[in-house]
């Protein structure tokens, strides 16, 4: 953070106090405010950041700035800065209608959101956001767009069925004509359509990212390349003795449609855990930086909705009243007996433990939700994942670096995104306490600045009281 204040100095006049929150200024000042760095979780404190068209312009001890310029000034005076959050597991335009634009986006934003990777919804929908949001004609988070999911089985309008390793590569083409950022597996892909995947997307430059499929190890994921694997899929049956074995044993059950076997597979995996494979695994994904985005959030939402809390949890006056009707916990339990239900919650405990040993392994991870599922609250529960990440033996440092430096890293952006530095995108959340006391405190935001716009608690306030209104008519 060193003085580079010439920069952005023309004249002499001192700082403007004119303060007009609502239209979109020039020149936006924060003054007074305690900057954390997520590259090294240094605090630069009582300092002044200049935010000019969108950009970071100077972060500095004092500042000085051209009288001509339409200026807005916010005295953060105790106030923590970090950079925008990102949840790198989103479906904003997939789960259901209801969870539209005006509804979905400002819960992002809200809570310090500026960013999402969307891992699969409608790809026009998605992309005519992207466009209106690019162009700020609608307030959201920056996205980062999978094509259609990949999936053995029939296509539809989100989806390409890639039964053969022909329609494999037609559908990276695809993805890669249509303009969309990555290439979306999911883990019914047969193994040969897979690896023409794999040599389709190197060949195209386009990463190819998801679920590891049944039909192969994250071993070969790994040394095929693929970049980041959602909800740690195939990572426990990689660290098993007996991981051939019970793959074809869970690909014959899958044949037969036989779920009770596969299900009954699961205690198996865990029981024969070698910590000699885990160990050599973890390793290679660290090498190899593969990417590990373990939604937890979800995998506890999804085994405890027996939770009598649920229906009294209040971020559900955000959620579509249609969508509420789906997420009655009752209806969401049908069909999962005791048994089943115990064994979902020993799965979830058990992805906390496998995080906690591949993360001090030295392999990468970054925050994401998988929202909107049941119970896993747009917004809301990227806050609940970094809690468990947190669990899972992050410093609250490592923790926040999931959420910004590291999906910076990964989108090969640091240059724009994850860091409160000159040049880089105004994207930033202002807390009321240091996040890295307590991962909690990021949930205390101030203000967020989303392109290039500050808005205040208030207008947060008033954001999340239109949704609320929304919700109850959707
Ligand atoms: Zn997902």
């Amino acid at each position: 953070m060193k003085a580079s204040l010439t920069v952005w100095l023309c004249l002499t006049t001192l700082l403007y106090a004119g303060s007009k929150p609502k239209t979109p200024t020039e020149v936006l000042i924060f003054t007074n405010v305690n900057v954390v760095s997520l590259r090294d979780g240094t605090i630069a404190r009582d300092m002044t950041v200049v935010i000019k068209q969108g950009r970071i312009s100077g972060v500095a001890k004092v500042g000085l700035v051209d009288q001509g310029h339409d200026i807005q000034m916010v005295n953060a005076n105790g106030k923590y800065m970090i950079p925008g959050l990102w949840d790198m597991h989103v479906h904003s335009a997939f789960v259901s209608p209801a969870w539209d634009e005006k509804v979905i986006y400002p819960l992002y934003i809200a809570n310090g959101i500026t960013g999402v990777r969307d891992m699969g919804g409608d790809p026009d929908v998605l992309e005519n956001r992207r466009k209106r949001v690019q162009s700020r004609e609608l307030l959201g988070p920056h996205l980062i767009l999978a094509g259609p999911f990949l999936a053995g089985g029939k296509s539809d309008r989100q989806t390409i069925a890639v039964n053969t390793p022909e329609e494999a590569r037609q559908a990276v083409d695809a993805v890669k004509k249509q303009g969309l950022d990555f290439v979306k597996i999911l883990s019914n892909v047969p193994r040969d359509s897979y690896f023409a995947i794999a040599d389709e997307s190197s060949k195209q430059d386009v990463p190819f990212v998801g679920h590891v499929p049944y039909s192969v190890s994250v071993r070969e994921a790994a040394t095929a390349g693929q970049r980041s694997i959602e909800h740690l899929t195939g990572v426990m049956l990689a660290c098993s003795s007996r991981e051939d074995e019970l793959r074809a044993q869970e690909l014959t059950a899958l044949a037969k449609r036989d779920y009770a076997a596969y299900e009954k597979l699961g205690p198996q995996i865990i029981s024969t855990y070698d910590q000699a494979r885990a160990g050599a695994l973890f390793l290679q994904l660290a090498r190899n930086n593969t990417w590990q985005v373990p939604t937890l959030v979800w995998t506890q939402a999804n085994s405890h909705f027996d939770d009598p809390d649920l229906e009294s949890d209040p971020r559900l006056k955000y959620v579509p009243a249609s969508v509420r009707a789906q997420w009655d916990p009752v209806k969401l339990r049908a069909g999962t007996s005791p048994e089943e239900l115990a064994a979902l919650k020993a799965e979830s405990a058990r992805d906390v433990e496998l995080v906690k040993v591949m993360h001090s392994a030295g392999v990468r991870f970054m925050a994401g939700s998988d929202g909107p599922d049941p119970y896993v609250f747009p917004g809301f529960s990227l806050h609940d994942e970094l809690d468990w990440l947190v669990k899972s033996g992050f410093t609250p440092l490592q923790a926040l670096q999931s959420a910004t430096f590291n999906p910076a890293l990964f989108l090969g952006r640091v240059d724009k995104y994850g860091l409160v530095e000159p040049e880089h995108v105004a994207d930033l959340v202002l807390l009321d306490a240091n996040p890295l006391d307590d991962i909690r405190n990021a949930r205390q935001i101030f203000g967020v600045v989303a392109n290039g716009k500050y808005y205040s608690r208030k207008d947060l306030d008033a954001m999340l009281q239109q949704v609320a209104k929304l919700a109850l008519q959707e």
